[in-house]
């Protein structure tokens, strides 16, 4: 029996105004490249780097959420290499003295959360245009191939934070929910948007199977850009890796990317050609003392994390799992139908929050998606929403009466109330107003109705349409239906 032991490797772009030791405005969306750079960030000699504290902050908030130690002293070593995107020949990172050590996410142990600079972008062109590509393909092509690479130094010192997990992590599934959890809590801790494919969250998976002969051999599998690409790159490794080793083979410990394409990893560089980053501590910069931060208060100060959340919505709403996970996925949606609920509960008590809960993730998220508007920005207020939803349950508005309310709600945000009165919209439902719309479309439609007598049952839902329409929408569809069987019979 072999066992997998995996262990990730996660960078995450902080979301601070300015990066990380310098003034220059930390801005994911500029598209115009190398503005926001300044002689620090570009690494001319004799500039001094400061260290922006709510960088520190944010990392010390995601130690305190995941109930990690934060470090009472900490410093910033310099990790030497070479590449064209790190204009100073070395990152500003954290080796020794990481901010925080410990933790714990959904059963995995944290190591280790550090905090170091990002590097520039790398923009590969190649001037030569399809003919040219396809001559280099027959082997006709005479031209050299003329290829340069652009550097944008916008990223170059973004505040970026490394989280290193123990190899705790048995599978792919349980790494994806690991990073998927991760992604949802920096979001609510609204220190990072980390949107992987913006490459503001970065997963590198450390992967081997141990057998009979202890541990086994880990390769580490960078590149991977979605959480597709992480259940892909760790399932297709551990596959491999089992097959390697069936054969009779030897795991080589390596470095492998994940090619989203061929949906497969490859190998890249060998142990041999390991980096010796030649870490010291960071001259420029002096060490950190951490006291400084009131981690009693901070810890106070954290908003409700998604786990709390759910468990408090299986217990408040009477949810399953799945329901409130569903709402949990995004804090302002979450923070939306909250108080779309406790509206309900005052002007609907015996309300099981079932109805509101259909009408908020699949009508109104329809809406919402059609119009491309975000949920804080949308005109409908959650008490109004709760109000449409008390009226359905009282039996006042019909779904599709609902769905059109709520249409308009959309458009101006009134309130359903006002907009019923203002278009006249009242649901029929009444004996005596149902039966005479009922008595109108039998004579209207004798064929129909000798055609049902015959057995067609498709004249019924024709009949059922004539006498909606005729009450233009706003008969009460249920009680439509029974009256008007009963009249067919
Ligand atoms: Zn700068
Ligand atoms: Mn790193």
């Amino acid at each position: 029996m072999r066992i997998p032991t995996i262990g990730l490797e996660i960078h995450v772009e902080l979301k601070t105004k300015t990066k990380m030791f310098c003034g220059c405005l930390n801005d994911t969306n500029e598209c115009h490249p190398n503005v926001n750079v300044c002689p620090i960030c570009l690494g001319h000699p004799g500039t001094l780097p400061v260290a922006n504290k709510e960088a520190i902050l944010s990392v010390i908030k995601l130690g305190l959420a995941l109930g990690g130690k934060v470090a009472e002293d900490s410093h910033f070593d310099r990790k030497s290499y070479f590449y064209p995107d790190l204009p100073k020949a070395y990152q500003i990172s954290q080796y020794e003295e990481p901010l925080v050590l410990g933790g714990m996410l959904k059963d995995i142990r944290i190591r280790r959360i550090h905090l170091e600079e990002d590097t520039g972008r790398l923009l590969h062109n190649d001037d030569n245009n399809n003919d040219n590509d396809d001559n280099k393909k027959n082997g006709h092509g005479h031209r050299h191939s003329q290829k340069s690479t652009l550097v944008d130094f916008n990223r170059a010192g973004v505040p970026l934070m490394e989280l290193v997990t123990e190899p705790d992590i048995k599978n792919a599934e349980e790494a994806v929910a690991f990073a998927k959890e991760l992604q949802l809590i920096l979001r609510y801790l609204n220190i990072s948007e980390a949107d992987m494919e913006h490459g503001q969250m970065r997963v590198e998976a450390n992967i081997s199977l141990s057998g009979n002969a202890g541990m086994g051999t880990k390769v580490e599998v960078k590149n991977i850009n979605s959480f597709k690409a992480v259940f892909g790159a760790i399932k297709y490794e551990l596959e491999r890796q089992a097959e390697v080793l069936k054969e009779g083979g030897k795991i080589h410990q390596e470095t492998r990317g994940w090619d989203d394409k061929k949906n497969k990893t490859v190998s890249q560089r060998s142990k041999e050609s390991a980096h010796d980053y030649r870490y010291f501590p960071e001259p420029d910069l002096p060490p950190l003392d951490l006291r400084e931060w009131d981690l009693e208060k901070l810890k106070n100060e954290l908003p409700e994390l998604p786990e709390a959340k759910r468990h408090r919505f299986v217990q408040e709403f009477g949810f399953g799992l799945d329901q409130a996970g569903l709402l949990v996925e995004d804090r302002s949606a979450a923070d939306y139908f909250e108080n779309a609920a406790s509206e309900l509960k005052e002007v609907s008590p015996k309300t099981n929050y079932q109805t509101l809960f259909n009408y908020f993730t699949s009508d109104l998220k329809g809406i919402m998606n059609d119009k491309k508007t975000a949920i804080t920005d949308i005109k409908i207020t959650p008490e109004h929403l709760a109000h449409l939803v008390s009226l359905i349950e009282k039996g006042e508005l019909s779904s599709r009466l609902a769905k059109d309310t709520m249409q308009k709600m959309f458009e101006t945000g009134e309130s359903p109330e006002t907009l019923m009165k203002a278009n006249g919209i009242k649901m029929v439902s009444g004996e005596n107003e149902l039966n005479w719309l009922i008595d109108e479309i039998l004579a209207q439609n004798q064929d129909a109705v000798a055609d049902y007598k015959k057995g067609k049952i498709q004249a019924l839902q024709f009949l059922f349409g004539q006498a909606m329409a005729l009450s233009k929408g706003q008969a009460d569809p249920t009680k439509l239906r029974v009256f008007l069987e009963e009249k067919l019979k």
